[in-house]
């Protein structure tokens, strides 16, 4: 039998005959430098295995790939040559754990699952408007202030009970030896300087006007800003940012940079001084200009910043400084910042966000996806990556439904490049993982809604947004790039 593999390997050679494969056939591993990093090569014949290696993580993969074989070929296997290694770096899955908290539990699911697809990045988001989800030892408060909110009514659907839910720093060391084991980096995300309701309802002196506010029960985007201009507010960024650095060993920190409104900076007296002071044009400077510093402390500690593509606009930010995270633009600014030379990850909304439902974003139309033309420099494009915020998401059966199989054409994408197999070929691949998924208690979008025929998408469609979304999520533009462009 032929196996069904997913991603597609770059090259599989069929030689002649089978052999019989399931978990007692012999395997035999050896090391190579001369293969590229995350790669290997494995050939199945006479009944054994051999893999070699150029590392650690390409024997994880080679397994990855063995037990495909196993689980699709059932018993007897086409005998056959790979050579194969990953086109992108860089190959994340994104949860948020803010609007919705998941637990420990359901992401170590989640995350075995995407390391059989070799993704090898968990972008963790764990802090915003409706929910501080982090343990920070130094600000108790942020968590036993910032994780409850007293009820939840995103899109005007009522719980009518108290939402709450954190990660203790154990737990989160729990689940970065949990990635650790299988190559994934874990990109913890702290949402600066706007989604920071949360904090500020926990330490109202990080806000411009020092008011109290209140955790955000509802979706959108909120007015309740880091004041930037505050040298007490931006010394609790980075003593919150040390503790983050001390628990997570990766390469990378996201920190944030979307929808932030501008309203409050522009009537607080430390924020304008603070502009003046620094030769700063804009808001969109103000707040370039912020990330970079982050991004320069940040370097200090070995780390990467990363941020959203809005942070771009006040032109602040060169390739050595940040990797950006594209995910929708007005103006094209990351292709000139891809072009001097800068990273890019493509998450882009319209293919690679996943809280929306199929008939906005069929699995074809991801799977249909080029990463590396929006930035029109395909050696810039750094990394791909599938987004899942919670807002809308109410169960981990439906989170995962939403995610299965739609993550799985970012997987292909990361690893093969673009374009690889036919999408019948691909959607062949991805029937066969449903029973591994359910296994590891992930069920998978039935595929009769993976790509709905025209006349079912509109309704799909509507029925979402009627449930999504509220007169006040309207007003602010149905995609915040929108509603933001008006405060500044
Ligand atoms: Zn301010």
């Amino acid at each position: 039998m032929k196996p069904q593999l997913l991603p597609c390997p770059r090259k599989l050679r069929r030689i002649s005959g089978a052999s019989r494969l399931d978990e007692a056939t012999p395997v035999a591993t050896q090391r190579s430098a001369a293969l590229p990093p995350e790669g290997y090569a494995l050939t199945l014949e006479n009944d054994r295995v051999q893999i070699t290696a150029a590392d650690d993580a390409g024997e994880f993969y080679a397994r990855q790939t063995l037990r495909q074989m196993i689980e699709t070929c059932g018993g007897a296997c086409d005998n056959l040559e790979i050579e194969d290694a990953p086109v992108l770096a860089y190959r994340a899955f994104h949860v948020d754990c803010c609007r919705h908290f998941y637990g420990v539990d359901d992401l170590k699911k989640l995350i075995e699952a995407a390391a059989r697809f070799k993704l090898n990045v968990f972008h963790w988001h764990l802090t915003d408007d409706q929910g501080w989800r982090l343990e920070i030892k130094r600000y108790p408060r942020l968590t036993e202030v910032g994780a409850t909110r007293p009820d939840s009514r995103f899109g005007g659907v009522i719980e009518g009970k108290p939402h709450s839910g954190y990660f203790t720093q154990a737990q989160v060391r729990e689940i970065v030896a949990f990635c650790a084991a299988r190559h994934i980096e874990v990109v913890p995300e702290i949402e600066l300087p706007g989604h920071f309701t949360a904090a500020m309802a926990a330490y109202s002196f990080l806000g411009c006007t020092g008011a109290p506010v209140e955790i955000e029960m509802t979706a959108g985007i909120f007015p309740h800003v880091l004041c930037v201009g505050n040298p007490e507010a931006r010394e609790f960024v980075r003593q919150v940012l040390d503790e983050v650095c001390a628990l997570f060993p990766g390469r990378y920190l996201h920190i944030g940079g979307d929808e932030a409104p501008r309203a409050a900076w522009q009537g607080c007296a430390h924020c304008r001084e603070r502009m003046e002071q620094r030769g700063l044009p804009s808001f969109d400077a103000l707040q370039g200009d912020y990330i970079k510093e982050l991004a320069a402390y940040l370097k200090e500690k070995g780390k990467t910043a990363i941020t959203w593509n809005e942070s771009l606009k006040g032109g602040q930010l060169g390739a050595d400084d940040v990797l950006v995270q594209r995910w929708m633009e007005r103006k094209p600014l990351t292709k000139p910042f891809a072009q001097a030379g800068g990273r890019v990850i493509e998450a882009d909304f319209y293919h690679y966000y996943f809280d929306y439902p199929y008939g906005m974003t069929p699995l074809k139309k991801s799977f249909s996806f080029d990463p590396f033309k929006k930035t029109g420099a395909p050696t810039s494009v750094f990394g791909v990556e599938g987004c899942l915020w919670t807002e809308f998401v109410r169960s981990f059966n439906d989170l995962c439904e939403k995610l299965f199989p739609r993550l799985l054409a970012v997987a292909e994408r990361g690893w093969s490049g673009f374009p690889t197999r036919s999408f019948p070929a691909f959607l062949e691949a991805v029937e066969a993982q449903r029973a591994p998924l359910a296994a590891l208690g992930i069920p998978m979008r039935p595929r009769v809604d993976w790509d709905l025929p025209p006349h079912r998408r509109l309704p799909d469609i509507i029925r979402f947004f009627k449930g999504s979304l509220t007169p006040d999520l309207l007003r602010q533009g149905l995609f915040p790039d929108s509603g933001k462009k008006k405060e500044q």
